[in-house]
């Protein structure tokens, strides 16, 4: 069926509009503006959609419209920031899902597609059914409703059996096409078993990573399942939701050192590194760390995850111009993997106010702790453990982290002995150059700003 100019004109307006979107995205400060853009653009698609001729349905539709709007709706403006993660997991399942359920009822019509189209259809709705449930796991995982990885014995036989009798049945779908119920139930149940079964033994630290490429394969679900039903503007929104999400999948295993196949198949586990630590954690107080900073030269601050659950992003950007004004040059190191999401630490300074000019990338500031007379490493963990470049038994060895060790000093703001997300202990709590100043990051960041301001 052709459709109207204005059914299409509607579909490539979202379409320009989600790459331009996107493109707002690749900076902190034009990201809102992105955001809203892609908005308008999904709204241009979904009003074109409502308007194509001799549509069935349409109450239906409205419905889901409403419920899944309102449910969208009212999440969004509960979720905690640091819950995000969860929320980008279980809303990129619904993507795979959909492009999934789409693929079935093309399949359930038995409609005669060419066999091109068909091929398409099964592969979407292949990578879509994993991206399903493999998201609803990775969601489970972070919201602490799954507490531990799983892991089959053989599990990567497993895994490559399961794939394979998908994509026998698939081609047999696309032998076969239309294909009986059976079959397309039994593909179906394959492979959304499979990204229950692929999920469910990576745990630790990979987790982003995983959201990431689930992220990709949704993308390119959604891209085939809009050649399947001629509709341009999914194409391109999966298109290039499918590019981001590969790029930043690659960003992502080559920030934590470790290849895609590897965090995949060989999963690493939160198991405690091997090295013995040695030395003790050595307490300082609030007036201390404040003396130490306020008649320093050059600080640079670690945030992590702590900050995020704290919300000390706001004191801590006090602290900084209070040390500012003292004469201080204070910088902002950020880990690619700091906090639950990518960009995590860079939004919620931006959201302080931090200008954007004091906030550095590993590669960045790396070479700069060794002239730092204080890194202060705020409710960060994982991200500054020094056993990640020695300890070949830790989960994470490999990763690249921030070398806050190699500061003269260093002070880490967090609430006790807790570990980070791997559950390694970290052993530059432990060195000579380090102090603990135990607490909630926010009333301790509080602490050191009333302190700073007695000293003039
Ligand atoms: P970590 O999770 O390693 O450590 C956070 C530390 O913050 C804990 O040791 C905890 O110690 C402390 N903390 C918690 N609450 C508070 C609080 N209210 N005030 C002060 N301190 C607090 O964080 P990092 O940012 O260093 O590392 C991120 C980790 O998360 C990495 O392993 C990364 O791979 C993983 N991850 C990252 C994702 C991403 O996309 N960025 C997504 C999912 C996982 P204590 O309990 O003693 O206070």
């Amino acid at each position: 069926m052709s459709l109207p100019l204005y059914v299409q004109g509607a579909w490539f307006a979202g379409a320009l509009l989600f790459i331009f979107g996107l493109k707002g995205m690749s900076s902190p400060a034009s990201a809102r503006k992105g955001i809203i853009i892609a908005g308008y653009g999904m709204l241009i698609a979904i009003a074109g959609t409502f308007l194509i001729p001799g549509l069935h349905n349409l109450g239906l539709m409205a419905l889901a419209l409403v419920l899944g709007g309102a449910a969208a709706w009212i999440s969004g403006q509960k979720v905690k920031i640091t819950d995000m993660p969860q929320m980008v997991a279980i809303y990129n399942g619904m993507g795979g899902g959909a492009a999934a359920a789409i693929a079935a009822i093309e399949f359930a019509k038995g409609d005669a597609h060419s066999t091109a189209t068909t091929v398409l259809a099964v592969i979407g709705a292949l990578i879509g059914a994993v991206s399903f449930t493999g998201s609803c796991v990775a969601w489970a995982k972070l919201q602490g409703v799954l507490k531990k990885a799983h892991r089959l014995p053989a599990q990567n036989g497993v895994n490559v059996l399961l794939a394979l009798i998908a994509i026998g049945l698939g081609g047999a779908m696309v032998v076969l096409a239309p294909a009986q119920p059976e079959l397309i139930f039994g593909f179906f149940a394959v492979a959304l078993i499979l990204g229950l079964i692929v999920t469910l033994p990576i745990g630790g630290a990979d987790m982003p990573v995983v959201i990431s490429l689930f992220n990709a394969f949704t993308g390119l679900a959604v891209g085939f399942e809009g050649y399947v039903l001629g509709n341009p503007a999914l194409i391109i929104a999966g298109i290039v939701v499918g590019a981001a999400g590969t790029l930043l999948t690659q960003l992502m295993a080559k920030a934590m050192n470790r290849p895609l196949s590897n965090i995949l198949f060989t999963p690493m586990v939160a198991s405690g590194g091997g090295e013995a630590i040695s030395g003790s954690m050595k307490e300082v107080g609030a007036i201390d760390a404040a003396a130490m900073m306020r008649y320093a030269s050059k600080v640079i601050i670690v945030p992590g995850y702590g900050m995020a659950v704290a919300h000390a992003q706001h004191k801590v950007w006090e602290m900084t111009e209070i040390l500012e004004e003292a004469g201080v040059e204070v910088k902002f190191a950020i880990h690619p993997v700091a906090g639950r999401m990518p960009g995590h630490m860079n939004v919620l300074l931006a959201e302080a106010g931090v200008p954007y000019d004091k906030i550095f990338d590993l590669e960045e500031i790396n070479g700069e702790f060794g002239q730092a007379d204080v890194a202060l490493i705020i409710g960060a963990n994982d991200v500054v453990n020094p056993s990640a470049r020695t300890d070949k038994a830790s989960p994470i060895y490999g990763m690249p982290i921030l070398n806050a060790d190699m500061a003269q000093n260093v002070i880490v703001i967090k609430r006790g002995k807790g570990t980070g997300y791997s559950g390694v202990e970290n052993a530059l709590f432990y060195t000579d150059n380090c102090r603990m100043l135990y607490g909630d990051a926010q009333p301790m960041a509080g602490e050191i700003i009333q302190h700073l301001k007695t000293m003039g």
